[in-house]
């Protein structure tokens, strides 16, 4: 089911508003399983919005616009979508009532300016806005409906969860499965050169998205395809450098094992990132479970077995090639990953590299602790 997003309002193509709008109902609309294949925003134009209007319900099953409900001349939305289904707008003296009783409630008074949110294209089906004033609406032209819903995004979401939600869940969209791998080590064209060569040509949607330093790789698999030989396929070509799938941040994975060791003083030494691991611990929120020290300089002290270090070091920080290594020490016990460089020139003085090396360092702690928890049972 194609669905698209239109956003009106001159503040959100001028820029001075950001469109949250778009992105929180793209992602609502991607949980239950529509394809959104457009957001388009147009100022509060009338033209400007008729035509883009005609043209999205030629291309789509459902349109969801947002904004242009309010009282002012500037809010034209009902006008256009009444225009374009061919219907005339109704006043509604019933709405009219209600919403006089809404404001005194909330102690204003209705001015003749907001007999503009009673009237409705014929035949429309009215959404409550349980949080605001203006009421959303549906109507339908051909086989696409046309969703109105607010401009103000607590109302927006308020008519949406209230009137569209139980609705668009009860249709029970099925699409593609995603799988999505999260690569280090790759650059995005290397990485999509060999997914490309292991599944391309077999008519499969692919994305390759540059999270530096991480690239994702999503491959949406259709229903009546099965998914284990596209996942072994990819796995083949970018197994080595997938450091997690799904949707989650890859570092959480070693702040959720860091977790599971509650009752041990945790440090870290880092020799390398520039700060970078202590700013990217703390947005993991690791030190609101853990009181941790912080070092960067090399840690010799003896630990016992209630501490753990966590280090981060290369060998030599002058040669071309170097050993960068990660490390665990859990009383006598140390193990030290070799990292892999990363996909371009290593210079440990760049701030890239030294994200680059946070990453790899929180992902192979992660695996060392993993390891460490399987021998121990
Ligand atoms: P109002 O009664 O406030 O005029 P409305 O339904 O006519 O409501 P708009 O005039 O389009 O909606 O927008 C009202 C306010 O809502 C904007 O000033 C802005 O703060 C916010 N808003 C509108 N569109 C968006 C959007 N796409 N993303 C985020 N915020 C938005
Ligand atoms: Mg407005």
């Amino acid at each position: 089911m194609k669905a698209a997003i239109f956003t009106i309002g001159t503040e959100v193509v001028d820029g001075e508003i950001v469109n949250t709008n778009a992105a929180w109902l793209a992602h609502q609309l991607d949980h239950y399983g529509f394809s959104v294949t457009h957001h388009i925003s147009t100022s509060d134009t009338e033209s400007d919005m008729k035509e883009v209007l005609e043209w999205l319900v030629r291309k789509v099953d459902w349109v969801f616009v947002s904004g242009g409900l309010g009282p002012t001349s500037d809010d034209r939305t009902r006008n256009v979508v009444a225009d374009v289904v061919g219907k005339k707008l109704v006043y509604s003296e019933e709405i009219w009532n209600q919403l006089g009783e809404n404001y005194r409630a909330r102690g204003f008074t209705v001015t003749e300016d907001h007999k503009q949110q009673c009237y409705f294209p014929e035949n429309c089906t009215k959404l409550e806005n349980p949080v605001g004033s203006a009421l959303g609406f549906v109507s339908e032209i051909q086989d696409t409906r046309i969703i109105v819903l607010p401009g103000p995004p607590s109302e927006l979401k308020g008519v949406f969860a209230h009137g569209v939600e139980p609705g668009i869940q009860a249709l029970r969209l099925k699409k593609a499965k995603l799988v999505k791998w999260v690569c280090l080590g790759i650059t995005e064209s290397g990485a999509a050169e060999k997914v490309e060569e292991a599944i391309g040509g077999r008519n499969l949607e692919i994305g390759y998205r540059a999270d530096i330093p991480y690239v994702h790789v999503k491959v949406w698999i259709p229903e009546d395809h099965a998914d284990k030989p596209i996942i072994e396929a990819v796995n083949g070509v970018i197994g080595e450098f997938s450091v997690g799938t799904g949707t989650g941040d890859p570092g959480r994975v070693f702040a959720e094992a860091l977790a599971r060791l509650p009752d041990y003083r945790i440090r870290f030494s880092d020799l390398l990132s520039g700060g970078q691991l202590i700013a990217r611990l703390g947005d993991l929120n690791v030190f609101d479970t853990h009181s941790a020290g912080f070092s960067n300089t090399s840690e010799n002290g003896s630990l016992n077995e209630k501490s753990v270090l966590f280090s981060l070091g290369a060998d030599d920080r002058e040669s071309v090639r170097v050993n960068v290594r990660a490390g665990v020490r859990l009383g006598e016990h140390t193990t030290n990953e070799v990292l892999m460089d990363p996909p371009y020139t290593v210079d440990l003085s760049s701030p890239r590299t030294q994200r680059y090396y946070a990453e790899q360092a929180l992902h192979a702690w992660a695996r060392i602790l993993r390891e460490m928890n399987s021998a121990s049972e």
